[in-house]
């Protein structure tokens, strides 16, 4: 089902990305749409459609994306100031692409609640 979404098609080099880090199990680029100076979207290369599909079995794979989240936003130099990570998941929660992603936002103060 979500083989046809835009990330997959981002991983498959289908559709122009900038990439900011890859490795064997997950991508990271930058949100075409950036809701903060620093946008970083970190999914997995393994199909799931939402967190709310993952499986026990995708635990190490979720702990993956957030230790990789912990060390973009460090390499991006967000570590000292703080940044915030997102996982939109279902239409309230605002999720649009059917693509398990975090959303890695920073560069400026962060408004709590969310909208
Ligand atoms: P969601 O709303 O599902 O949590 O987040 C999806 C995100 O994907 C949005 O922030 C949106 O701007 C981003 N996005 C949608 N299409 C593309 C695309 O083609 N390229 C990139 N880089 N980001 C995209």
């Amino acid at each position: 089902m979500s083989e046809k979404t835009i990330f997959s098609k981002i991983i498959r080099r289908e559709i122009p990305a900038d990439i900011v880090y890859e490795d064997d199990n997950c991508l990271a680029f930058r949100d075409i749409q950036p809701q903060a100076p620093t946008h970083i979207l970190i999914i997995p290369k393994e199909v799931v459609a939402g967190v709310q599909h993952a499986t026990p079995d995708h635990g190490p794979l979720l702990g993956h994306l957030l230790l990789k989240a912990s060390q973009i936003a460090a390499e991006q130099g967000l570590a000292a100031a703080g940044y915030r990570l997102v996982i939109n998941a279902g239409d309230d929660g605002g999720q649009t692409v059917a693509h398990l992603h975090v959303h890695l936002l920073g560069g400026r103060p962060m408004q709590w609640p969310p909208g």
